[in-house]
């Protein structure tokens, strides 16, 4: 019986992990839930699951929520410190970080320094942060597995053991990112200035939160992938090549020296990587349709246009200048998300606010957490500004 703690059970992710551990009741049992405000939907949780722990971030909500289950064993939780501690709580053997953005950073060190297994969904936190990071998993020995999709397909299509070790010595040649492109992939470019926030959330193909919507849209996820990517499995942008594929069938892929290219496939749909990772290494239903290829049957590949999709280039200079950059592009695009969502910018607005805003910080060191934080403010504060000047 493994214990789990799902920081963000809210949402997308969260409903999809739960999905599954309701499937094996003989495997899984639920230590702890967490939410941001949704008391709601908290309190439908708390009624299916019954958790030993629940944490709102919000303290209102939380009052409200420990009223309203009053009558279950659930002890109820509030803030920071509470999501701290059922990450790193003894009795948890495994923490699902599904958090959104950022905020997800804490809780999920707090798993990394209990030598938790950590299935990562929070790819914010990876990039904001990726070197202390890595060194905190291997210092504090935690286990670190991949929830995003093109990740957890790079994870089964790697030797076993490979996360933290040299590639190339293991005969990779690159590792070959794919991605949809996003609803807009086939809009006339000089019509997105006026697509909305609800056009931008309907993926032609995966159903998922509005901020990683909006990011698929840009592709800014594929960037942010990217350097997830470079972080977990230790390279270089160089060695990674990122695909246009329109049918999201194939997750990603794996080329090594002698010519083979090995590929995971699959349905979008999250509950396969997550049941891989939550039975790892053994393999568990996941309520999910087997792939009909003979139905699917035609899968392209084409090379993303970066006029389209400026993102990918911002990325890129963020890896490659290094440092806090990377917390600063996080920074920037979170809150040019939010104010796209808010319908306060235009789409074609986020692109140009993130870059600004790497243009207008200057990178330092990304050695403690103190550096990254500080970064991840100045540049969140500075975003808001421009985002106020242009949103008027
Ligand atoms: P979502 O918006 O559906 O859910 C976010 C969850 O985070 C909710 O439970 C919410 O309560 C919680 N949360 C939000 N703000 C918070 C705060 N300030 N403090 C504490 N908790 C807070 O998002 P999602 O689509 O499930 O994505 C979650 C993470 O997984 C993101 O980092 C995303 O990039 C990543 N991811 C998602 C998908 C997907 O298919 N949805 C795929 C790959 C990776
Ligand atoms: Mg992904």
């Amino acid at each position: 019986m493994k214990r789990v703690t799902i920081l963000g059970a809210t949402g997308s992710i969260g409903r999809s992990t739960l999905d599954i551990i309701a499937l094996h009741p003989d495997l899984y049992t639920l230590y702890a839930l967490t939410a941001n405000d949704n008391h709601r939907k908290m309190q439908e949780l708390c009624r299916r699951f019954e958790p030993a722990f629940v944490v709102m971030r919000d303290a209102d909500s939380a009052e409200r929520l420990a009223e309203a289950i009053a009558d279950l064993s659930t002890e109820v939780l509030a803030g920071e410190a509470g999501l701290a501690q059922v990450a790193e709580a003894d009795e948890v053997d495994v923490v699902v970080a599904a958090i959104v953005g950022a905020v997800g950073l804490i809780p999920t060190l707090a798993a990394v320094r209990a030598g938790k297994r950590i299935l990562l969904a929070n790819k914010e936190a990876l990039v904001m942060a990726g070197a202390l990071f890595m060194n905190e998993v291997k210092q504090y020995g935690a286990e670190l597995l991949p929830v995003d999709s093109e990740h957890n397909a790079i994870f089964q299509c790697l030797p076993a053991g490979s996360i933290g070790k040299d590639l190339a010595q293991q005969g990779v040649r690159k590792i070959i990112l794919t991605g949809s492109g996003g609803p807009f992939r086939d809009f006339d470019i000089a019509d997105l200035g006026d697509v909305t926030p609800q056009q931008a959330c309907a993926h032609p193909n995966w159903d998922m939160g509005p901020k990683i919507s909006v990011d698929s849209a840009t592709m800014m996820n594929k960037g942010l992938e990217m350097i997830e990517a470079c972080w977990m499995f230790a390279v270089d942008h160089e060695d990674i090549e990122i695909l246009l594929h329109r049918q999201s069938i194939v997750h990603s892929m794996v080329a090594y020296t002698d010519g083979s290219v090995i590929a995971q496939m699959g349905n979008p749909d999250m509950r396969t990587p997550i049941a891989n990772v939550l039975a790892w290494p053994e393999r568990i239903e996941s309520g999910v349709e087997p792939l009909n290829l003979l139905q699917v049957s035609q899968l392209d590949f084409t090379l993303a246009d970066e006029a389209r999709y400026p993102c990918l280039a911002l990325a890129r200079e963020a890896w490659c200048q290094g440092g806090t950059s990377m917390a600063i592009l996080n920074a920037g695009n979170e809150v040019a998300v939010e104010y796209f969502l808010n319908r306060r910018i235009k789409f074609t607005d986020i692109s140009r606010l993130i870059s600004k805003v790497m243009q207008q910080t200057t990178t330092g060191a990304a050695d403690s957490l103190e550096s990254i934080l500080r970064a991840d403010f100045d540049a969140r504060g500075l975003a808001h500004d421009l985002a106020e000047s242009i949103g008027g």
